[in-house]
């Protein structure tokens, strides 16, 4: 859907609730009594969902990322609409400015919900096969009275360690018989430092299956051949690197430019999220215009697959 689509198809809140209830039916609406999805009868007056075993009502946004928000569903499509139309997302105030929100911090709150949930979708899959890691440090605000004096390099306390996974298949072209690597699902996670414990923890958790792992050789990942079927390294800096780990580097550059313009104001405690709403975009890179329904079904079944 693209922003023409987007206004012909919800101009006002009762376009919306139509949207959502006949979404909400045709997906199946679950009953929290019941633990289950189960037939349900709609109440249009009152605008709520009974179910039609134990009674139990389900508005529209009960169960939903939604639920506990007095934000209308209008502004909460508007904000779907909003995040999957730009690549590069918008900055707070330009999201308030959009949505017409009066306060900063409702739209502030509404963005991270958002970006938890697409964290939380993401955190459904993990990654098989052929795997490229790398680590970086990312520039988040602090408090200088919290932190006290400040450090320079790596172990600066205004960097904060990111863990970046990204599958990555050889494909031979059968003609020209050229070899390239093609980049399935990506993972980003904050982690508390670039040390073995850490590391294995990453892949552990983001894994499965068989696993072919690709890193450079950094003295934190060599316990990573105990929990993966092989492990490979390559030296840093050297050409062969760029070739082996050509995604999780692409992918790290890129979250970069894309935080540069914003740096000032991610602190520590949001920087996740920050992640979570960049891989969701870039593991639902070739999506286009679906995304939108992407991110409203995944706001309405946050958690299941
Ligand atoms: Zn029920």
């Amino acid at each position: 859907m693209n922003l023409i689509d987007f206004i012909q198809h919800f101009p006002d809140e009762e376009s919306c609730e139509t949207f959502i209830k006949s979404f909400r039916e045709k997906t199946g609406v679950r009953c929290k009594t019941c633990k289950d999805t189960t037939k349900h009868y709609w109440f249009s007056g009152r605008k709520f969902f009974e179910c039609s075993i134990c009674r139990r009502r389900t508005s529209l946004k009960s169960g939903t990322v939604m639920e506990k928000s007095k934000l209308s569903l209008h502004t909460w499509l508007t904000a779907f609409m909003l995040f999957s139309a730009t690549k590069k997302g918008f900055s707070c105030l330009e999201f308030q400015r959009q949505l017409g929100l009066s306060r900063y911090e409702t739209a502030f709150n509404l963005m991270h919900k958002i970006r938890v949930f697409m964290g939380k979708r993401d955190a459904l899959y993990n990654l098989t096969d052929m795997i490229e890691y790398d680590d970086c440090y990312v520039t988040v605000a602090t408090n200088k009275s919290e932190v006290g004096p400040l450090k320079r390099g790596k172990g600066s306390q205004r960097k904060a360690s990111v863990a970046v996974a990204a599958e990555s298949v050889p494909v031979e072209n059968p003609e020209s018989g050229h070899q390239s690597k093609v980049c399935g699902y990506f993972k980003m996670e904050v982690i508390e430092s670039v040390d073995r414990e850490h590391v294995n923890g990453f892949i552990k958790k983001n894994t499965e299956g068989d696993i072919v792992l690709f890193t450079d050789r950094n003295t934190a990942y060599v316990d990573l051949k105990d929990i993966v079927s092989a492990h490979f390294t390559v030296v840093s800096g050297k050409e062969s690197t760029n070739d082996t780990l050509r995604w999780v580097h692409k992918a790290i550059s890129n979250l970069k430019r894309k935080l540069l313009g914003i740096n000032h104001m991610i602190t520590y405690k949001y920087l996740q999220n920050y992640l979570n709403e960049f891989v969701y975009k870039l593991n639902r890179r070739y999506f286009g215009e679906k995304l939108f329904d992407r991110l409203v079904l995944a706001s309405i079944y946050p958690y299941v697959q």
